[in-house]
């Protein structure tokens, strides 16, 4: 199974709403939402597909940063290789595009990986959770994101949630900080009883979070997630420590050792998976193990992937038995991809098909159609 081509698409895809986050925005309409999509075929001609989804307003990964380094950095080192040794191979991306404090570009990597993962899983006609021997069938849940800062919208979203059958929601803060509780008690109100997810993506400083912190524990919030910079893990610890909600990192961890040093200062109750910040399946499914193994508990999330990347997390997510409802809402967002065909998606929940590989097929059309420069 030698990699005998390696093809890069930058795509700009259509959306039906943007996006923002505490950072700003991550998505816009007028310009399309930013992801790349990595075609890998061996030299029998079998093919594997993955994807990751760059936003410059999360990481400093951008689309051209993400398209260059894998069209001329990363495509020479894989041509001619086995496409089995994803270990060797993720070595050699490691190796070929240095760290700095974490992984280098493990956004750009992720897709190589999930494209390996797919090809081997298609010629051994398993899905990819079959390469972690599991059954790859199931049903993975889905939370429903909320990302305003007008609470009568937060409050119409919070209905629509509980209304369409999901079993959660995922607030964002820290848009517009004065009208964060405004927000969230409309959210408690039109949808009391779903798993309350609140993610502040590193808007606050500790005292800030301290008092949002209290307030969140009042209003019976599941769980706050990254109130503080990336880099804090001792605010995080500290933080911990002054309020009774259990705290969850993102943006902290991107790494198995980012994950060791989360445990070792007791900086979180949780962390948060997601496949393309881990540098592909292989990083998430260790940081998530190692995690799990130490009695953290593990959320699942994603950077609003197309249904290509959503449906290769939710596999690994169901493989990890992550229970809660899991942030994969790419297709909240986009008006269509170049997925055609995709396990079962409805009613907040995705129903895994056990298909091979990711389960998707892509549209080649669909491809040329959306292809950004
Ligand atoms: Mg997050």
């Amino acid at each position: 199974m030698i990699i005998k081509d390696v093809d890069v698409y930058p795509l700009r895809l259509p959306m039906k709403q943007s996006f923002a986050i505490s950072g700003g925005k991550v998505g816009d309409p007028s310009s399309g939402a930013p992801h790349v999509y990595v075609k890998l075929t061996d030299e029998a001609g079998h093919v594997g597909w993955g994807e990751c989804r760059p936003s410059h307003r999360w990481s400093y990964e951008t689309l051209e940063s993400v398209v260059s380094t894998l069209r001329h950095y990363i495509k020479p080192l894989l041509l001619g290789q086995p496409a089995e040794d994803v270990q060797g191979l993720t070595a050699q991306m490691n190796r070929h595009i240095a760290g700095g404090q974490s992984a280098g570009q493990p956004i750009a990597k992720a897709a190589v990986d999930m494209a390996l993962h797919d090809l081997i899983a298609r010629r051994r006609q398993v899905p990819l959770a079959g390469l972690w021997l599991s059954s790859g069938q199931g049903a993975v849940n889905l939370s429903y994101l909320i990302s305003t800062a007008s609470p009568d919208e937060a409050a119409a979203h919070a209905m629509a949630a509980k209304e369409q059958g999901y079993l959660g929601v995922d607030v964002k803060i820290g848009l517009n900080p004065a009208k964060d509780m405004e927000i969230l008690e409309a959210v408690k109100q039109h949808a009391p009883g779903l798993f309350f997810r609140v993610d502040a993506n590193q808007a606050y400083d500790l005292p800030a979070a301290v008092r949002t912190g209290k307030a969140l524990e009042r209003l019976g919030v599941d769980v706050f997630e990254q109130p503080l910079a990336a880099g804090n893990l001792l605010g995080h610890a500290e933080l911990r420590r002054k309020i009774g909600v259990p705290i969850a990192l993102d943006e902290s961890v991107w790494s198995p050792g980012d994950t060791l040093q989360a445990i070792r200062l007791e900086a979180c109750d949780m962390i948060v998976v997601k496949v393309t910040k881990m540098g592909g399946l292989s990083g998430a499914k260790l940081c998530g193990e190692i995690a799990k193994a130490s009695g953290l508990g593990l959320l699942g999330g994603g950077l609003t992937e197309s249904r290509l990347g959503l449906s290769a997390s939710a596999q690994l997510f169901h493989h990890l038995q992550i229970r809660t409802p899991v942030d994969l809402n790419g297709p909240f967002f986009l008006a269509d991809d170049p997925v055609e065909s995709f396990p079962d998606l409805q009613d907040g929940a995705i129903r895994l098909s056990g298909r091979p590989g990711t389960g998707c097929d892509v549209s080649m059309h669909k491809i040329d159609r959306y292809t950004y420069a």
